[in-house]
């Protein structure tokens, strides 16, 4: 019996390390992945032919995946019991790996328990939440030129409005902190109200900026931009570009060029070999990214400006059914579906797997196989331009051949 009492730790497999900050990769790496509630079952078993197939043709047998189930929501309950959503040894298994994949979880609706994702997000600060939004060619989206965008959002996920400092409207400590701040800051804050804090820290910002930038120049992209909503939260949101700047001047000071010194110093031409650091503010921003999204390229943003953003350019593409994720620290990545279980459809064997396996394209770039993880990306391009695609597509699209979960799998499979 090993360390765990219900993780299986596979025996053909070897663990990733992290050394000197960079990821040390077997050919026989053991991965953790959380199936996922609702439709994750029919996901993860699409998702994970996809990615063995393709692993398995990249490096013609010579690499493999060793997963190792570990458990999370529903599935969490029937393996440890009552109310156990999240299993210490769950996130001591991810912590340990530093590398694990999971599908959409259930949101536990009452008894004082919170978003399972939250929780992974704020008990093994993953700071980075990163977003990759482009378009596939065929998949059905409201815009007239789809492919113009193509950006990597990397938003806060620590900080900000969901630090969970909230106080309801007539409760006692609504109540004293209102008069505190009142009292002592000279405010006139109506009592009751319902209170929120918003705390944006030089530590956070700093490293999910240096992470957008570090993204941007070993990518060959052109822009890093700073959304924020500083003109009227001067303290929070102001501080976030100006603390982003600051730190992109002080540790990238001969690869960077900001967008005054474009002006001031390079006549509006951008020299060779740079990257322009910029900022807009928020509600700006949601426009640019309509009317003139190839613009914009990598894009860093605080906690709650990210959230609405990614779900916006996710939907000029064609939404959140291909739209992947993962979420990042020094040295953790969970990777992961950005919708939720779907409920009404699981077992079903409908939904679309897509945004799984992009975040598993997202996973084996990560860990340094990018071949597997761009002829994954081809093939799934190529479905669904030969119009093979699940029910969410088929609807939308004139012609299109409407299939399963596990058939559509199987058809990037045979298109690989
Ligand atoms: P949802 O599960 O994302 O489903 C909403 C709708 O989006 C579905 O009815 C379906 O649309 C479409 N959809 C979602 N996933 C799809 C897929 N893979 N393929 C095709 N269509 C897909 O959102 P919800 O119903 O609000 O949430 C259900 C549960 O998931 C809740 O417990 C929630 O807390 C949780 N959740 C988890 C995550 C996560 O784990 N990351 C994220 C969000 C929500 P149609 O009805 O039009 O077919």
């Amino acid at each position: 019996m090993g360390k765990f009492k219900k993780i299986t730790v596979p025996s053909d497999g070897e663990k990733i390390t992290v050394v000197n900050g960079k990821l040390k990769v077997p050919d026989n790496p053991v991965i953790a992945f959380i199936e996922g509630d609702g439709t994750g079952p029919d996901i993860w078993n699409a998702s994970k032919l996809v990615f063995d197939e393709a692993v398995k043709k990249a490096y013609n047998g010579k690499k493999k995946i060793a997963w190792m189930e570990i458990y999370a929501g529903e599935k969490a309950l029937s393996v440890y019991g009552k109310n156990k959503w999240l299993p210490e040894e769950t996130v001591d298994a991810i912590r340990e790996y530093t590398v694990a994949i999971k599908g959409p979880l259930t949101t536990p609706i009452g008894g004082g328990i919170r978003s399972l994702n939250v929780t992974l997000r704020q008990v093994l600060d993953l700071f980075a939440c990163v977003r990759p939004v482009k378009y596939y060619s065929g998949v059905p989206s409201p815009m007239k030129a789809p492919q113009k965008l193509n950006i990597v959002l990397y938003r806060e996920n620590t900080e900000d409005v969901y630090s969970g400092i909230e106080f309801k409207s007539g409760t006692d400590e609504a109540e004293k902190l209102i008069k505190y701040i009142n009292k002592n800051f000279n405010k006139n804050i109506r009592i009751p109200s319902g209170v929120g804090i918003k705390p944006m820290s030089e530590f956070g910002t700093a490293r999910l900026v240096k992470k957008a930038i570090e993204y941007a120049l070993s990518h060959n992209r052109k822009s890093v931009t700073l959304v924020h909503k500083g003109n009227i939260m001067k303290f929070t949101e102001g501080a976030f570009r100006d603390w982003g700047y600051k730190l992109a001047k002080a540790e990238f000071r001969d690869k960077i060029v900001t967008e005054d010194e474009l002006w001031s110093e390079h006549n509006g031409k951008m020299p060779e070999g740079k990257i322009l650091i910029k900022d807009r503010i928020a509600d700006s921003m949601f426009q640019q990214l309509l009317l003139r999204p190839d613009e914009y390229d990598v894009v860093a943003t605080p906690n709650l400006n990210g959230d609405y953003l990614s779900d916006a350019a996710a939907a000029q593409v064609g939404g959140l059914g291909m739209a992947p994720g993962a979420n990042i620290s020094y040295s953790t990545a969970i990777f992961e579906a950005t919708h939720g279980t779907a409920p009404k459809y699981a077992g079903l064997d409908k939904v679309n797997p897509g945004s799984v396996i992009l975040s598993g394209v997202m996973m084996l770039e990560y860990i340094g196989w990018k071949k597997a993880g761009r002829l994954i990306e081809k093939a799934l391009k190529k479905t669904i331009k030969l119009k093979v695609v699940t029910y969410d597509f088929a609807r939308q699209m004139k012609g299109a051949t409407e299939v399963k979960t596990s058939e559509f799998a199987k058809a990037i499979v045979s298109n690989m």
